[in-house]
């Protein structure tokens, strides 16, 4: 469970895959994993299609991950158009497959007034899907952070308030939204403090490839951007490439700063590149090394 692999050794690193799109075959995933798996990280984790669309492709995968090459895999898992019944089913075939690492969502709601899903009368937070999983006691258990709130809550320190409740509910460790300023992370870690949320966090970071990618993730989670960011968009928007090698070297730059200020971990928002992840892991190799030694205890 990746709980314990917390208590063996700090900073973990991890990966983020998706399924491949409805019409791929699942195969094509597998190359990909093999490569992440030459990385070693300390787990990959699966997303969840939106309304449980990849419902049986995110245990197939998890599972392809635990049981292929003997390394942890964390099953994304979203509940707010789920029955208990449907819930319990996952978790099921999760527990059938050897897989006891869960990523415990509310879920996004599809935008504009386009509900294409029956809303679940069973669970409105991931508060209390967490609860639920927890009744069960064969899971470790993960959930989602947001450094700078969640895009649909008033104010930090409510989502604050709802993110203790959340923990208290029996959440093993956290994983962030994505960032791209860290101090906005270390406040957060401050206030995180405060509050006896004591659980580990892994900061979620995502090499930024290209200019839409950025747009459409800014929409998605107001996260913001800041003005050293900001510079190297406007510079390379024309220039792909170069970009893309700004955004691997401009990733690598945050996970350095993350590791000497001792994050419990860093979460690689792959978005199914290995080339890419290859690259951040080669340049933080040496360091990450020196660190998982200086922490064994
Ligand atoms: P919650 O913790 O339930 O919070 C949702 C909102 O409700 C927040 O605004 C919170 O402040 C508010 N809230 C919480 N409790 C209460 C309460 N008691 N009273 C009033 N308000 C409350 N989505 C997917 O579809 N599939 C994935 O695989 C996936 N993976 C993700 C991985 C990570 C690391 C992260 C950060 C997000 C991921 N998401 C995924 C997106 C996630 O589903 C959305 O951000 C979703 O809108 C919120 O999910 P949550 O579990 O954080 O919800």
């Amino acid at each position: 469970m990746i709980k314990y692999k917390f208590k063996n050794k700090r900073p973990l690193i991890s990966f983020e895959i998706f399924p491949p799109k409805r019409d791929y075959p699942i195969d094509t995933i597998y190359n990909t994993i093999k490569a992440l798996n030459d990385l070693r990280p300390d787990f990959i984790s699966v997303t969840y299609g939106a309304g449980g669309s990849t419902k049986d492709t995110t245990v197939e995968i998890a599972s392809f991950i635990k049981n292929k090459y003997n390394l942890s895999s964390l099953a994304h898992l979203t509940c707010f158009t789920s029955s208990r019944e449907d819930i319990d089913n996952i978790l099921n075939s999760l527990k059938a497959h050897g897989i006891r690492n869960v990523l415990a969502l509310r879920g996004d709601y599809p935008s504009g007034n386009n509900l294409s899903y029956a809303i679940s009368n069973s669970y409105k937070y991931a508060r209390d899907l967490i609860a639920h999983i927890r009744e069960r006691g064969e899971f470790c258990i993960g959930a989602a952070c947001y450094p700078e709130k969640h895009i649909e809550c008033k104010s930090l320190n409510l989502d604050l308030i709802y993110l203790k409740e959340k923990v208290d509910a029996g959440v093993d460790f956290l994983i962030t939204q994505l960032f791209f300023d860290n101090e906005i992370f270390y406040r957060f870690r401050e206030k995180t403090s405060k509050l006896n949320i004591d659980v580990p966090i892994l900061a979620g970071i995502l090499p930024v490839l290209n200019k839409k990618q950025i747009e459409r993730i800014v929409s998605l989670t107001g996260c913001t951007l800041p003005p050293k960011f900001l510079r190297i968009l406007q510079k390379y928007e024309h220039n792909p490439e170069a970009l893309k090698e700004a955004g691997i070297a401009y990733a690598v730059e945050q996970i350095v700063d993350l590791l000497s200020w001792g994050v419990d971990g860093v979460h690689i928002y792959t978005m199914n590149k290995a080339k890419t992840t290859r690259r951040i892991l080669n340049s933080i190799k040496n360091i990450r090394g020196a660190l998982v030694n200086e922490c064994v205890y």
